[in-house]
């Protein structure tokens, strides 16, 4: 059998120096644990514009579709702010997300205990969350027809369209089930259907796929608003939890940060299962290129290392091992070791990127 295969594509700002940190913790496991990757590299964002006049080259993204995952740092930067829409570096990543069609979007909301105080909830609120907001990706509001700023009258009309294929419900309530089933057999899917149609859909289709497929699953319904109230007030209650395009990207920023710092959060994009029965995937820290410390040698590795620990749970079924990543960052916390952005003014002083890593493969 042929090694898992990952694509890196470390993009811009600080996306290489927090993927040189996952980078060496790839290389301890082909070392220690015996586990190797094929793994290649190529350019995505400003420096692919740079080198090809395109933020993605059509050769990489032949490589992304050939791979197992793919595994993104960041793109953009304020040089290239004045670019042309169409060769913008965020363009690179949006092409990817499209044409690997990945329609599912993994955001965990992950508190680990050394960092319980960051969140503005009380810490008992907050100490040991591990839920994780499935979004729907690639359809909803953000893409139906009709849509613009029409003329109605004397004056203007802007519409946006909520519109909801039955496939495209259940393709991605399917891969929340899936997920639930890896974690605590248990999902809470959230929309409106006491005001929209497109909601009383995704109740039903929801409800069918889990009738016909996961009754093995304990499923529960909530509209999307008593979701987000119930999110910040025990959040402890959720584990899985299904939403579309629009309440996702709220619902997932709104958990995200009852945790803390953004330097933290990792991401999982994943579409339709391949002929070995796993997803399309791509893997990202959430945050950005982050232009203001890039070069320093202050950023946060650890959101692009989870991000890694993700790809090894979801594309390599190696959850063991991904745990193993996820109990060295929590180890290296819990002794004290902070990056610049997890620190108050006074007190403790930072760790380096490089410095980080260093303490989590020693961890490892
Ligand atoms: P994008 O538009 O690409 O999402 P953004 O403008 O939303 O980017 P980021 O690039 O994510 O923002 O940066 C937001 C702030 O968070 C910046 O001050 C940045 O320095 C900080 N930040 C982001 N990621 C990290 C990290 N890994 N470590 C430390 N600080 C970070
Ligand atoms: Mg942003």
């Amino acid at each position: 059998m042929s090694n898992p295969s990952l694509l890196i594509l470390p993009g811009d700002g600080i996306g290489p120096e927090v993927m040189a940190e996952v980078t060496r913790i790839i290389d301890w496991f082909g070392a220690k644990r015996g586990i190797a990757f094929d793994v290649s590299e190529d350019l995505v964002g400003g420096c692919a514009y740079d080198k090809h006049g395109t933020p993605l080259h059509d050769d990489t993204m032949a490589k992304a579709l050939e791979v197992d995952a793919v595994l993104l740092g960041a793109v953009g930067g304020p040089k290239y702010d004045k670019l042309d829409f169409s060769v913008k570096p965020e363009r690179g990543l949006l092409r990817l997300r499209k044409e690997m069609d990945l329609f599912s979007n993994l955001r965990p909301a992950q508190c680990f205990d050394a960092l319980a105080d960051f969140s503005s909830l009380k810490k008992d609120v907050v100490a040991g969350l591990d839920i994780m907001i499935v979004r729907e990706l690639t359809s909803g509001v953000y893409f139906g027809e009709p849509r613009g700023i029409f003329k109605e009258g004397n004056e203007r009309v802007g519409i946006n369209t909520q519109r909801y294929t039955e496939s495209e419900i259940a393709r991605v309530a399917r891969s929340a089930f899936e997920l639930a089933r890896k974690r605590n057999n248990k999902l809470c899917s959230m929309e409106k259907a006491n005001v929209m149609e497109s909601g009383i859909l995704w109740r039903d289709v929801v409800t069918e796929v889990h009738e016909a497929e996961y009754s093995d699953v304990e499923l529960t319904h909530m509209y999307a608003d008593a979701g987000a109230m119930q999110l910040t007030r025990w959040p402890k209650q959720f584990d899985v939890i299904v939403t579309d395009n629009l309440f996702g990207d709220m619902l997932s920023d709104l958990a995200a940060m009852l945790t803390g710092s953004l330097g933290m959060l990792p991401s999982a994009s994943l579409g339709a299962p391949t002929e070995n029965g796993r997803p399309k995937a791509l893997y990202e820290p959430v945050h950005g290129s982050a232009p203001d410390i890039a070069g320093q040698g202050k950023a946060n590795p650890i959101a692009c290392i989870l991000s890694f620990a993700m790809a090894l749970r979801y594309s390599f079924d190696m959850g063991d091992e991904a745990t193993r990543v996820e109990k060295a960052v929590e180890a290296v916390l819990a002794d004290g070791k902070r990056t610049a952005d997890l620190l108050g003014e006074e007190g403790v002083t930072p760790v380096s990127t490089s410095e980080m890593g260093d303490a989590i493969l020693a961890a490892l």
